[in-house]
Formats: structure tokens, C-alpha cells, sequence
């Protein structure tokens, strides 16, 4: 068992501290689930990726900041890394795991990040809904918001 840190500061610090709160079974990168998410409750089959707003490129002001040089060459690597997440999540998803993908500007609201994880972590419900079934699936829960 690490030790706490006084402080925890960093985005994925943030997001263990929270998630450890709730539920604190999850493994770090686990190198055997697709795109080694950050956070993975394996048993229930939940993934959490915290992504950097520009690495990832999010739709908001930080991730929509133009590097000052090279700026081919990021945003080729931006779209590489977007269309890589996008193909990670369709494999996840197809091997039913839920995936929650919080975005580094969204760390700041804790309040509302806490329940958000909670929702994710603590929702019982079937992986897929039953076939023919017109009820609201647990997918509601996936974030693929950007
Ligand atoms: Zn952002």
C-alpha cells in the first residue's frame, strides 16, 4: 500500500483520490485491457481514461490551443490520437466493459465529478441490455462526449 500524499495534485491524482473513495478495487494501466486505461475495475468491467485536453483534443479552450510551431505536425498527432481513443472504446465496449473518459478540464468541479464516478461505479446494471429491450442501457453512461 502507498503511502497518501499529503496533497494529491495531477489530473489521474484527482481521479484515484475520488474513485478510491467510492470504490477502491481498481488497477492502474493495466497493460491486458485495451488502451491501458488509467483506472480499471476489472471484476465489474469498468475503464476510466482522464485525458488531457490537448493531447486528446477536447472541444474546449485548452484543447482547441494552437501549438505556436509544428502545427502540422500536432494536429496530425492530435487526430492520431483521437481516431486511436475512438477505436479503444469500440473494443471495450464490444467486450462489454463501460467506459467513463473524463477530460483534465473537468477535474476542477469536484462536487460534480464525484457523483458523476459515483454514478459510473456504483450503477448495477446488465452490460448489455436484453435483446429487444427498448429500456434505457447502461450506454447512457458512456462518455464519448467531447
Ligand atoms: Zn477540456
Amino acid at each position: 500500500m502507498r503511502a497518501v500524499k499529503a496533497r494529491d495534485t495531477g489530473p489521474e491524482r484527482i481521479v484515484r483520490r475520488l474513485a478510491y473513495a467510492i470504490a477502491p478495487g481498481y488497477r492502474l494501466h493495466r497493460r491486458d485491457i485495451p488502451g491501458r486505461p488509467d483506472l480499471a475495475y476489472v471484476a465489474r468491467k469498468r475503464a476510466i481514461f482522464v485525458h488531457g485536453c490537448f493531447w486528446h483534443g477536447h472541444s474546449c479552450a485548452r484543447g482547441a490551443r494552437e501549438p505556436r510551431t509544428n502545427v502540422t505536425y500536432w494536429r496530425e498527432k492530435i487526430e492520431r490520437n483521437r481516431a486511436r481513443d475512438r477505436a479503444i472504446m469500440r473494443r471495450l465496449r464490444r467486450t462489454g466493459w463501460r467506459v467513463l473518459v473524463l477530460w483534465e478540464c473537468e477535474l476542477r468541479a469536484e462536487e460534480r465529478l464525484k457523483k458523476r464516478l459515483a454514478r459510473f461505479l456504483e450503477a448495477q446494471c446488465a452490460t448489455r441490455p436484453p435483446h429487444g429491450s427498448r429500456a434505457r442501457s447502461c450506454g447512457a453512461l458512456l462518455t464519448m462526449r467531447r
